[in-house]
């Protein structure tokens, strides 16, 4: 292998997560922990239980993510009747009163994105888990692509927050958030965390792992 492309890892060379300082890897104290000469912090040379807690939140977020889906997002009341719409029936409102725009943003931003979210990360799990690494650079792509939709996430909120907006100018006499805002923040909040407990050095163990 390259001297230029030996992982840290290989060089038995450990970073601090607190502290960033780069040290030779030291032979484990009592408690099987190992920890930083700089600061004292664990030392650990993958983020822990990285696959396992990854799982764990996308599984997580998918179950908010029916009742996101499921319940009503706003509740309205105009003259005398109220009506609780969910986000596709919001979608399907605004598409017939010809805001297709606002129907695409709300549909992008609630339901296709956090799906697209669960995919990816569930491929990526596999892929690890499995050792199925055939395009490392691909799968870091496409994880760098999951981070960069995570700062988008909280759009949804704005989107909730237009919505109301734009039944209070129709006049209408009442909104409320409904149920499902609640599911979809922690849909938003689980994705971002699971996202975040992704090592994506662990697709790179596994091209390391084939080469020893
Ligand atoms: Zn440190």
């Amino acid at each position: 292998m390259k001297t230029a492309r030996v992982s840290a890892r290989q060089m038995g060379l450990i970073s601090c997560e607190d502290c960033h300082l780069l040290s030779r890897m030291p032979k484990t104290s009592t408690h099987g922990v190992a920890h930083c000469p700089r600061c004292g912090g664990e030392l650990h040379q993958r983020k822990r239980n990285s696959i396992a807690r990854t799982w764990a939140l996308v599984v997580a977020a998918m179950a908010f993510y029916l009742p996101a889906n499921l319940l009503p997002m706003t509740i309205t009341s105009a003259v005398g009747t109220v009506s609780a719409d969910t986000i596709m029936s919001g979608v399907i409102y605004f598409m017939q009163h010809g805001s297709w725009e606002i129907a695409l943003v709300i549909f992008t931003a609630s339901v296709f994105v956090p799906f697209l979210k669960f995919i990816i990360l569930i491929y990526l799990l596999l892929a690890v888990q499995f050792k199925l690494v055939k395009q490392p650079k691909d799968l870091t792509r496409l994880y760098r692509f999951t981070e960069a939709i995570g700062r988008w996430s909280m759009l949804d909120i704005y989107v909730v927050t237009i919505l109301v907006a734009l039944v209070k100018l129709g006049f209408l006499a009442n909104i409320e958030a409904g149920p499902a805002a609640l599911y979809f923040a922690l849909v938003v909040v689980t994705t971002m965390v699971a996202a975040e407990s992704f090592d994506p050095r662990l697709i790179w163990d596994v091209v390391e792992e084939k080469h020893e």
